[in-house]
């Protein structure tokens, strides 16, 4: 069964976050349409998350859920979101409101007109950490360099896309899915709408440093082929060197004499013949 409009909100450990959520979001998105659903993603949550899941949607049938059997990642937790929304349109959200949800209703005014995405984009970030801040631009900066694809500094996965794109997307073979480039990838009719990105509104933020710097790795190695080619000619210098040495050592060797009279720190005893040393 179709919907007119889904949203997809991947999970991990926020027991805090899901009733406020649903209080917030419900309102604006009956404000929207009739017809939508909310696809839960619990990604390997060890707190009472899916309990909470569970009461919500024993109360609201529009409520689906999506239980993996472990914790993914947020990437792949949204890609199951995006897979089990129906919606003619889906927005994927974050539980913990750094999305406005009062912009769900901008969106999909925009989509109503005939486009097929409208990203939301960070016009301010000053409630992230400066560290943040500072580490997303360079990560921008660096893959706007070296990638071919057009990723939007600050446009995040809170979009609205049309089911046209989101059956693209999930006919994607990746398994490593970056999901800002591959939104990037597709293309399709886009606008952009700016927003001020407020701060976290209970719990605290679920990536690691070393989880954001995987994917700020896998980002730049899937979307641009400079590592690639780096390391290709490094093999190739390495390999030139190799034969370039090889080549003056056989070289010497056929002009002067035995390698002992090359090098003649050689052991005598490795010599064919002491004579010839
Ligand atoms: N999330 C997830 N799996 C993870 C990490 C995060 O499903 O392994 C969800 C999280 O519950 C939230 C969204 O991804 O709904 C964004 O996470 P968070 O707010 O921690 O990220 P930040 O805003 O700090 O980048
Ligand atoms: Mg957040």
């Amino acid at each position: 069964m179709t919907v007119e409009l889904s949203i997809a909100v991947p999970v991990y450990n926020e027991e805090d976050m899901l009733v406020l959520f649903l209080e917030t979001v419900t309102p604006i998105l009956e404000s929207v349409t009739a017809d939508f659903e909310i696809v839960f993603v619990n990604d390997g949550s060890r707190d009472a998350t899916l309990a909470i899941l569970t009461l919500a949607r024993s109360r609201d049938p529009r409520i689906k859920i999506v239980d993996l059997s472990r914790n993914f990642g947020k990437e792949a937790a949204l890609s199951a979101a995006l897979a089990f929304s129906s919606g003619r349109a889906v927005i994927p959200m974050d539980v913990d409101l750094q999305d406005p949800p009062g912009l769900i209703p901008v969106m999909v005014e925009k989509w109503r007109e005939g486009f097929d995405v409208v990203i939301a984009r960070r016009a301010d970030r000053s409630a992230d950490t400066a560290m943040k801040r500072w580490t997303s631009s360079l990560f921008y900066k660096t893959i706007g360099r070296l990638s071919d694809i057009d990723i939007p500094a600050d446009a995040g996965d809170f979009r609205l896309m049309d089911r046209r794109v989101i059956d693209a997307l999930c006919a994607l073979p990746e398994r490593a899915r970056f999901m800002k480039g591959l939104f990037a990838w597709l293309g399709f009719r886009q606008t952009i709408i700016d927003y001020v990105r407020p701060a976290r509104a209970a719990g605290s933020s679920k990536w690691k440093p070393l989880a954001l710097w995987r994917l700020g790795l896998e980002g730049i190695v899937s979307f641009s082929s400079v590592p690639l080619k780096l390391w290709s000619y490094i093999g190739l210098a390495c390999a030139l060197t190799g034969f370039v040495y090889g080549a003056y050592l056989i070289g010497r060797v056929l002009f002067l004499g035995s390698m002992c009279r090359v090098m003649p720190r050689l052991p005598v005893s490795s010599c064919s013949s002491t004579a010839s040393c």
